[in-house]
């Protein structure tokens, strides 16, 4: 992104001038690399509201106290391969994957939370439960405050068993007794599980029963993760049985445990139909800017049978299809 806005000659000039004179006025605000865009949001922000290293490891404590009943770490205090501390995580990523209280959601649409269009497409010969609302819709009249939603819905039977998309290790398990997501994993696929050139997060929620595997522990694509279910706070009207499933993405392979959630560093949000499309591009901005012709996705499926549709597929959609 930075190679991006230093290229562009003399807007680029115009930016560096900018950082430097806001950087001159406020020297106590020094981060590591800010980007042009993140210092126009701070300077678009209220003076109050202005944020520092400091204040953000407040409420990083204030986060974890609030926070009960996280499962991201393993016992014993061992860390997992590509675990890292807050330090790691610049405000953006923190802001716009963890949409704390504090946060500007627009800051979350900067990191690719944002409708696509994109839908799935099911191969015909199948009977595969589909998604009744497309990702990222207009959830503020659900909650107190401008949100969007972070994932895909599936409604279905309680019960319903729920499969991992592709072949990843748990990083983390929530219990979720006061989050809307209820219970909940999150699988870390490498770009081999998934053939894809970047780390990639799987996230589904609402099971009626927690998960058996545990954090640390692999997973296979198309093992079944636990029983669908309608855990979770419920929000204005209850919800009905149903997976939340959510995509995050990141070219770096580490992320930062949290108690009710993880974030990649540098992590964006992913469209979830974006992940079947089995290759690049996949961020919000490409999605969108798909001709209408190409944002129907054909899904990547397996049956019951354990066989995949089309063959060789490394990710498939997180419940069995079945034959018609
Ligand atoms: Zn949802």
């Amino acid at each position: 992104m930075k190679a991006g806005i230093f290229s562009a000659g003399k807007l680029g000039g115009i930016f560096v001038l900018a950082f430097i004179l806001a950087g001159c006025r406020h020297p106590a605000t020094s981060q590591p690399a800010p980007d042009a865009t993140l210092k126009r949001m701070d300077a678009e922000s209220a003076g109050g509201r202005r944020r520092n290293s400091g204040r953000r490891r407040k409420k990083s404590q204030q986060g974890s106290r609030r926070g009960r009943g996280g499962g991201a770490t393993p016992g014993g205090g061992a860390t997992l391969d590509g675990q890292v501390t807050e330090d790691a995580l610049d405000e953006e990523t923190l802001c716009g994957i963890g949409r704390g209280r504090s946060c500007d959601i627009q800051v979350a649409v900067k990191r690719g939370l944002f409708e696509t269009g994109l839908e799935p497409a099911f191969p015909e010969n199948l009977d595969c439960l589909g998604i009744d609302e497309t990702w990222a819709i207009d959830y503020t009249y659900k909650r107190d405050r401008e949100q969007y939603h972070g994932g895909i819905d599936m409604p279905t039977a309680y019960g319903t068993p729920i499969i991992a998309a592709a072949d990843g290790t748990v990083v983390a398990k929530y219990e979720g007794r006061r989050t809307m997501r209820g219970r909940e994993i999150i699988i870390r696929h490498s770009p081999e599980d998934t053939g894809l050139p970047v780390w990639t997060y799987t996230q589904y929620a609402h099971f009626d029963e927690m998960p058996k595997r545990e954090v640390g522990e692999r997973v296979r694509m198309g093992e079944v993760l636990g029983p669908t279910g309608n855990s979770g706070r419920q929000g204005r009207r209850e919800r009905r049985p149903a997976i939340h499933f959510a995509v995050w993405f990141s070219a770096d392979p580490r992320y930062l445990p949290r108690s009710r959630k993880i974030i990649p560093v540098k992590g964006f949000w992913m469209d979830p139909i974006a992940l079947y499309r089995g290759g690049t591009p996949f961020d919000s901005n490409s999605m969108k800017a798909l001709p209408e012709g190409e944002k129907r996705v054909s899904v990547s499926v397996m049956t019951k049978d354990g066989k995949v549709t089309p063959p060789g597929a490394k990710v498939v959609w997180p419940y069995y299809c079945e034959r018609k």
